[in-house]
């Protein structure tokens, strides 16, 4: 039976279109500092004081309960300002991973003294969190993690490595994904998922500069670090379920099309006029694709929200939309340095995101382990 795509049309309710006016002023008196190279770093932007404002603004959390510090929005209003943010280039690197991951997860999975504990401080823009999967021997082929986790009196002794964490520096705590027992009779038997404290003893870390000079990931070394029980997210052994239900909230979302946005603005603003007929039809072109992409990963939000785990749908917006957001650059760089309307920005944001962009392809499963994955669903490997 051939597959069937969950790729239903989502049209956005007047309430969060409303509420984009907001958070488009939010973000005209909030940004003014930031020179248009620094908002082409999107969500890898890290600044503590504008995740506090927004999480002031109610704006982290939003859909997650009252009770724990949330706000108990729709999943639509939450794309509105997610949207915006990107769109704009505001730096929420700080809360971001807590918001659109680790939060959804110990709501899904976590204990409710790690909700308790967690939860309200991630919403308030305090508490950051970050992804612990891959590892030096283990980065596409997740399953072959090594860093284990032995039972001691009142929870667990964590010894391994993760590699490529994206915050890993600046956050606070870590989600890992760990073998609590031998692999059974599936590689993917023997995986759990402990929430690490990240100033705990044995716990050292180190960033790792990428090739344009920034520190936006690291390394985490764990030696003989104690977990306690309460911080074990999920059932024991189920981690290699819940890392895939993960992964579907972290491969759809507009971050996954939006981060070269700020350079395809400015190429459009500078092409106003249409003199040029080539470089117009070009951006039309582009706009089609970005905005098919828009609906595409409407549709997995909403899916998400109704408890549905469109991994499938997700692996191909984050392919496509990874293309979109290489190709964006590449369409710019052939006009930097003629003599728009207004370049003088465009140069730089250019070369910033050429430079930048070939880790869109690799960051959150690269580009041939999506393909595979839609292949295998599809039923065609
Ligand atoms: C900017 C950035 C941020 C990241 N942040 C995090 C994070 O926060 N947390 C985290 O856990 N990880 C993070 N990662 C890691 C990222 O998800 C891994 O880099 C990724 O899974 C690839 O692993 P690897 O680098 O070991 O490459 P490999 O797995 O060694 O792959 C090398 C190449 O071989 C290809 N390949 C591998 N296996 C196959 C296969 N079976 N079939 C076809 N081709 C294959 C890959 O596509 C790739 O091109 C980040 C990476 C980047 C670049």
């Amino acid at each position: 039976m051939p597959y069937q795509f969950k790729l239903d049309p989502v049209v956005l309710p007047p309430e969060s279109e409303d509420l984009r006016c907001e958070v488009r002023e939010f973000l005209d008196q909030h940004l003014t500092a930031a020179s248009p190279v620094e908002r082409c770093r999107t969500w890898f932007g890290f600044d503590p004081q504008f995740s506090r404002k927004l999480g002031e603004r109610g704006w982290i959390g939003m859909t997650w309960p009252k009770r724990y510090g949330g706000h108990e929005r729709p999943a639509s209003d939450r794309y509105v300002v997610i949207e915006e943010m990107l769109a704009a280039g505001a730096p929420v690197a700080a809360h971001w991973i807590a918001d659109r991951q680790s939060g959804p997860v110990l709501l899904e999975y976590g204990t409710d003294t790690a909700r308790e504990i967690f939860l309200p401080g991630m919403a308030k823009g305090e508490i950051f969190f970050c992804i612990g999967m891959s590892e030096p021997q283990a980065g596409s082929d997740l399953a072959a993690i090594q860093t284990s986790a032995v039972r001691s009196d009142g929870g667990w002794i964590v010894n391994g490595s993760k590699l490529w964490t994206t915050g890993v520096m600046e956050a606070h705590q870590m989600i890992a994904l760990v073998r609590t027992s031998p692999a059974g009779v599936s590689r993917h038997d023997g995986l759990s998922q402990l929430i690490i404290d990240l100033s705990t003893a044995g716990v050292s870390r180190r960033p790792i500069r990428d090739h344009q000079g920034e520190e936006h990931f690291g390394e985490v070394h764990l030696q003989d670090v104690f977990v306690s029980d309460a911080m074990v997210v999920g059932e024991l052994g189920n981690g290699w379920a819940q890392v895939n239900a993960e992964l579907a909230y972290e491969r759809s979302g507009p971050e996954r099309y939006l981060s070269s946005y700020r350079v395809f603005e400015e190429l459009a603003a500078s092409a106003r006029g249409g003199e040029d007929v080539v470089l117009t039809v070009a951006i039309g072109e582009m706009m089609a694709r970005l905005w098919a992409l828009r609906q595409m990963s409407l549709s997995v939000a909403d899916g998400v929200a109704r408890g549905m785990n469109p991994v499938v749908e997700a692996a191909i917006v984050k392919d496509l939309g990874a293309t979109l957001e290489q190709d964006m650059p590449m369409l710019a760089q052939i006009y930097a340095n003629q003599p728009l309307a207004c370049p003088s920005s465009l140069n730089a944001m250019t070369d910033y995101l050429l430079r930048f962009s070939p880790i869109f392809s690799l960051r959150g499963g690269t580009r041939e382990i999506l393909r595979g994955i839609i292949a295998r669903e599809m039923g065609l490997r």
